[in-house]
Order: structure tokens, then sequence, then C-alpha cells
């Protein structure tokens, strides 16, 4: 008995110390796993980054014009102001002045919307107004909507939605599928982007449609693929949809792409529906 007690001590000895190498080699694993999965994250928020700031790339010219419109007026304000001084038109100069103040705020928006889009986000997802991304990301686009000569037009429930997702990422989707759906307008007789949000009980969706050539259909399943563009180089790098896609996954939503059956393409976008929150 005394024996067989002895050798069961011996083996839960062995066993224990076994156990406890694979303990000390599981915990050495486990921190592994979290490293490696903290330099992924950062991977991809920085490539987030830089897909968002490539996108303002890409629409700087159109930027610097919106910038220059009303520097112009200023310029042309103030020489106006000199010449009227020296005429004693004191209302007159006044007048100009208050000009030129409307237009530096109107300038200072401009350059405040586009670093609010520029930041850096962590990517925290709380509750967003749907209707203020669509049209914070409409503001983003409007020198890019210009260029295009493309009507916009969204459709809007009576309700606002809020989603629950990160405004930033949210508008650097929305940009993507409007930047997307203007340069597939562009060269058409018709040139319209339609946006529809539509509200379930726990989602909401919201469509982007565009009277362009729509999409190939052997295309369609490489549409959210890295690198997968069509475009001619220096046009497009093939990454705006396999980030936005990322993106919106990453806040628990679906993003899929269609043709629609009276033409051009159509994107939805579905998010979880959150409830209004009082700011
Ligand atoms: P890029 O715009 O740089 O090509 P994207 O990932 O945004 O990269 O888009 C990948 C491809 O999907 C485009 O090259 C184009 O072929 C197709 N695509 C995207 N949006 C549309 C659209 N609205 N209409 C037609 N094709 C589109």
């Amino acid at each position: 008995l005394k024996r067989a007690h002895d050798m069961l001590e011996t083996r839960v000895e062995e066993r224990t110390s076994d156990l406890s190498e694979t303990n000390i080699r599981l915990t050495r694993e486990i921190e592994e796993h979290h490293r490696t999965e903290a330099a992924l994250r950062q991977t991809q928020d920085e490539l987030i980054q830089a897909a968002k700031m490539a996108a303002l790339g890409q629409m700087s010219t159109g930027i610097s014009h919106e910038l220059n419109q009303p520097l112009a007026a200023i310029r042309s304000y103030a020489d106006n102001a000199r010449a009227l001084m020296d005429h004693d038109r004191m209302e007159d100069v006044r007048g100009n002045l208050y000009q030129i103040s409307e237009l530096t705020e109107r300038m200072a928006q401009i350059s405040a919307q586009f670093k609010a889009f520029a930041r850096k986000t962590k990517g925290q997802l709380v509750s967003v107004s749907l209707t203020a991304a669509v049209e914070n990301s409409l503001k983003i686009l409007a020198p890019r909507i210009k260029e295009a000569q493309a009507g916009i037009k969204v459709h809007q429930e009576d309700d606002e939605f809020h989603v629950i997702a990160d405004s930033v990422q949210l508008e650097q989707v929305l940009i993507n599928l409007i930047g997307n759906a203007l340069q597939a307008v562009e060269p058409r007789d018709e040139r319209l982007v339609e946006i529809k949000e539509k509200g379930e009980a726990d989602s909401v969706t919201i469509m982007v449609r565009d009277t362009g050539p729509g999409i190939a259909p052997e295309h369609l399943p490489r549409i959210f693929d890295p690198f997968f563009t069509t475009k001619e180089e220096g046009l497009g790098l093939g990454l705006g949809l396999s980030i936005s896609h990322r993106i919106v996954t990453g806040m628990n939503g679906k993003l899929t792409a269609d043709n629609h059956p009276h033409g051009g393409a159509i994107f939805t976008l579905t998010l979880p529906r959150a409830e209004a929150t009082i700011d």
C-alpha cells in the first residue's frame, strides 16, 4: 500500500511539474499572440490612415481651388476698399470689410472640415448621426462634385438615423463610395449619385447608387480585393473598397456591391442602429 502510495505521489509530482511547464509555455504563447495582435491592429490603423491621406491627396487640386476662390475674392474686396477709402466712401468700405470677415469664416470652416477628417482616430464605436456623416462627406467632396458636374440626391426618411460607428471612419467609407460613384458618372451624359437611408429595427442601411456603367459581372467577386482596380494608373490604387470593407467589418457592419436593375452600380452599407444621443 505504501509503495503504491509513494508511486502515486511521484506521478502526481511529475504531472504537476509537466503541467506547470505547459502553463508557462501557454502564458508565453498568449503574450506573443497579444503582441502580434497589437502589431496587426496598429498596421491596420496605419493602413486606414494612409488610405485616408491618399484620398485627401487625390482631392488636393479641388481643395486648393475651393480655398483659392474666397482668397481671390478677399483680395479684390481689400483692393476695392482701398480705392473706396480714397473717395471717402466709408460705408462701402465697412461693407467690404464685412464681406472679408465672412469669407475668412468660410475658409476657416473648409479647413476645419479637412482637419477633422485628417485626424487619426482610435476607431471607437459610439452613436453617430448618419445624416451628419453624409452631410460632412458631401461637404468634403464638394470640390469633386463640382469638378464631375454631378447631381447628388439624398433621400432621407423622417427619422434622423444613428448608427454605432467611428464618425471619421464612417465618413472615410462614405467618401470612398461617393468618390467612386463620381468617378463612374463623370464621363457619362447622365451624372447622378443617389444616397438613400433606410432604418430597420436594429440596423440602418445606406445605399449609394450611380448612373455610371456599373460593375462587370466578372469583376463583382473581386471588387473588395486589395489592389483590384480597373482604373488607369494614377486614378486608382484599388485599395479604397478593400479598406472600406475592413472598416465596416470592424464596425460590425456589412458592405456589399451590386448592379442596379436600371443600370449603374449600387453599394449597400449596413450598420448596427444606435439610439440617438443627446449631445
Ligand atoms: P480604385 O477606385 O482605386 O480602383 P476601389 O477599391 O475603390 O479602388 O475600387 C475597385 C474597383 O471597383 C474600381 O477600379 C472599379 O472597377 C470598381 N468600382 C468601384 N466603384 C464603382 C462604381 N461606383 N461603379 C463602377 N465600378 C466601380
